[in-house]
């Protein structure tokens, strides 16, 4: 029974894993160019300790994200501390202490705190191109800001092709804005990223996509040459900018993960579409859906009843490979109203790129489902999910 019931949700999805191998194929030779252009070498790996001058292995692989994103220049740094802060010096490159708009809806929620933004909310879940020109026009914008993914909306990711069509909008209005891109979740689900569809600076975590579940820690900025080294000052202090961060050793771990971040991202992106595919058969309402374009590796699945959405939750917990015996427990999260629930069993702690789920316990009970470093993982995850709502 379970696996005829696999095999019919497999069957459903075979057109689509074969575009997101062609995509992942693509990006990864992408990558590989990029490592052969920039003469990476295993001298690159070794690292610096203390003030990090000269770490030629950190300032090449800059070089690599940049020509990977079709940036010119990159800021890949263990020094940020997570997504927030990587996009928040973008931000404070972008618009130092001015006025931020945020063009498809508020900013994700650790971000409210990072710039002044002013917000124009989406309409039925998609970008409202008029009301967006009638805020750009109604003021002058320092930046404006665009989140690919849907973060924690019920919003559809934006595409690549969307995040293009939103910028050339604020080009046109506002041609001195300049275009920030929160890229997290975003990174190789598309055989384009944001530079390359004209983003000024684009920023994410290594612990999600572009770190492939290698990197430990730390975040990237990308875009144009003197807005990233605007970024690397708001990092350190003006003056030293760039030039100062020791890469402790990480270097081999952030080459090497994103050297498999292409294939990683098709894994969760396989997992995201066999969840869909899976729920759907059983009766519930997926966002995106299992055959639907993707902008990001996030899947939502609407529980319906909060016991049914904990059952859900702890059986991903459960089919994890690391606090697999812990059972996830809904809290008061701060900056939250409703209550929080997180199933998180990952080798990297929070690293979202691996199986993850989080939920806020309202109605309609919808799970936030990401990651999966490879899809029999993903698979098995979704399965122990499955098995414990009593689904098979
Ligand atoms: C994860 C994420 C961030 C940043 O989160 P961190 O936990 O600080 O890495 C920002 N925006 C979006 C859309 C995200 O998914």
């Amino acid at each position: 029974m379970d696996s005829d019931f696999i095999r019919g949700v497999e069957a459903g999805l075979e057109g689509r894993f074969r575009e997101i191998d062609d995509v992942s194929f693509r990006n990864a030779s992408r990558v590989l160019e990029a490592f052969r252009r920039n003469r990476v070498s295993d001298g690159h790996f070794a690292g610096t300790t203390g003030y990090g001058y000269n770490d030629t292995g950190r300032d090449t692989l800059d070089r690599v994200y940049a020509d990977v994103f079709g940036a010119e220049d990159a800021l890949v740094r263990v020094q940020f501390v997570n997504g927030t802060h990587a996009i928040a010096c973008a931000l404070r490159a972008a618009a130092p202490g001015g006025r931020v708009l945020s063009l498809v809806g508020g900013p994700y929620d650790t971000l409210r705190n990072a710039a002044e933004f002013d917000i124009v909310e989406t309409r039925d879940g998609l970008p409202d191109f008029d009301s967006i020109e009638a805020a750009l026009k109604s003021r002058r914008y320092d930046a404006v800001f665009i989140q690919k993914s849907r973060g924690y909306t019920s919003r559809p990711a934006l595409s690549a092709d969307d995040v293009g069509s939103l910028i050339e909008l604020s080009r046109r209005v506002s041609p001195r804005s300049v275009t920030v891109v929160d890229n997290c979740y975003g990174e190789f689900v598309e055989t384009k990223e944001p530079p390359m569809v004209g983003a000024d600076l684009t920023a994410g975590s290594l612990i999600k996509n572009p770190g492939g579940g290698l990197a430990v820690t730390g975040g990237y900025v990308c875009g144009k040459r003197e807005l990233v080294e605007r970024a690397a000052d708001a990092l350190t202090v003006p003056g030293i900018g760039r030039e100062c961060g020791s890469s402790m050793g990480q270097n081999r771990l952030l080459y090497q993960g994103l050297f498999i971040a292409p294939h990683v991202v098709a894994q969760a992106v396989k997992t995201a579409c066999f969840c869909a595919g899976a729920l759907e058969r059983l009766g519930y309402a997926t966002a995106p859906g299992s055959l639907d374009k993707r902008g990001d590796i996030i899947q939502t699945v609407e529980l319906g009843s909060p016991e049914k959405l904990l059952r859900f939750v702890r059986g991903i917990q459960a089919g994890s490979p690391v606090d697999s015996f812990a059972t996830p427990e809904p809290w008061d999260m701060p900056g939250y109203d409703d209550q929080v629930v997180m199933a998180a069993g990952a080798f990297v702690q929070g690293a979202s790129i691996e199986l993850s789920c989080d939920a806020p316990m309202r109605p309609p009970y919808r799970a936030y489902l990401q990651g999966g470093l490879t899809y029999e993982a993903g698979k098995l995850g979704v399965l122990s999910a499955l098995r414990e709502m009593g689904e098979l």
